[in-house]
């Protein structure tokens, strides 16, 4: 298969080749959801930024502790540190990470009567979070679209030809103008779930990817299609079967 040429694509191709992708992708992975464990929109925002140079499932495994032990923003805010840390110490950066949960804490109880608010505007001013962390927590706790530019979501858009932009904000508008808002959150999930799985940052599986057709990346990972199946992965508990692992190609 050749690789797609899109340096001529018009405004209006780009948007169709894109909700073309999108709509495969999410065939693909029906099942694409937030991967960090939680029940409350505290519970969300605090995972998220525990997950900062860690895995999804890394902080999956301390958060159930650290949450019957922190139950409420209060309880965070005035947290015995080094107990904290302690807890924390598995998803690394653990002194960054407990002072900014606590100062977090102290935040919400200072400011927002403990809860954390629904708002964009709101939540960025809160110790630690930025507009990728905010977009994380209005979209799966509050179904506010939101679109989330992670490094797959950024490294994705770039491969897929979708924009040239490397600034986030930048990437977050101009992807957001492709595709309608109640989509946001979901593009989001997919674009993640490829990234993690199939489209990697150094060995992309493109002999197996469902879109490689629509990519102007194509080639630049592995395009035989039974050394690329052998590149899918998922982020799995040690031990764990990885189902993709003798996959055929899609
Ligand atoms: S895996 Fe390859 S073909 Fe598929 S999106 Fe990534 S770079 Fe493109």
């Amino acid at each position: 298969m050749k690789r797609l040429d899109v340096t001529q694509e018009t405004p209006t191709g780009r948007t169709r080749r894109a909700r073309k992708m999108y709509r495969v992708l999410h065939e693909k992975y029906p099942y694409a959801h937030c991967e960090l464990d939680f029940e409350t929109p505290l519970q969300l925002l605090v995972a998220t930024i525990l997950s900062a140079q860690t895995t999804d499932v890394g902080v999956n495994k301390v958060t159930p502790i650290l949450f019957k032990r922190y139950p409420d923003a209060a309880a965070l805010a005035s947290a015995d540190r080094v107990e904290l840390e302690t807890l924390l110490k598995p998803t690394g950066f653990f002194r960054a990470k407990a002072k900014s949960v606590m100062t977090l804490g102290q935040a919400l109880v200072e400011r927002f009567d403990g809860e954390v608010p629904p708002r964009l505007k709101d939540l960025v001013t809160l110790p630690g979070v930025g507009r990728k962390t905010a977009n994380v927590v209005l979209g799966n706790a509050f179904d506010v679209p939101g679109i989330t530019v992670d490094t797959h979501f950024g490294r994705l858009v770039r491969r897929m030809g979708w924009t040239t932009e490397t600034d986030p904000v930048k990437v977050e508008h101009e992807i957001g103008a492709l595709f309608p808002r109640k989509d946001w959150t979901m593009l989001s999930h997919v674009l993640i779930f490829h990234g993690r799985r199939m489209c990697h940052a150094k060995k992309p599986a493109c002999g197996v990817c469902p879109v490689a057709q629509w990519c102007p990346s194509y080639g630049d990972g592995e395009t035989d299609p039974e050394k690329a199946a052998k590149l899918l992965k998922f982020e799995l508990a040690p031990g764990a079967v990885n189902p993709y692992a003798s996959a055929a190609p899609a």
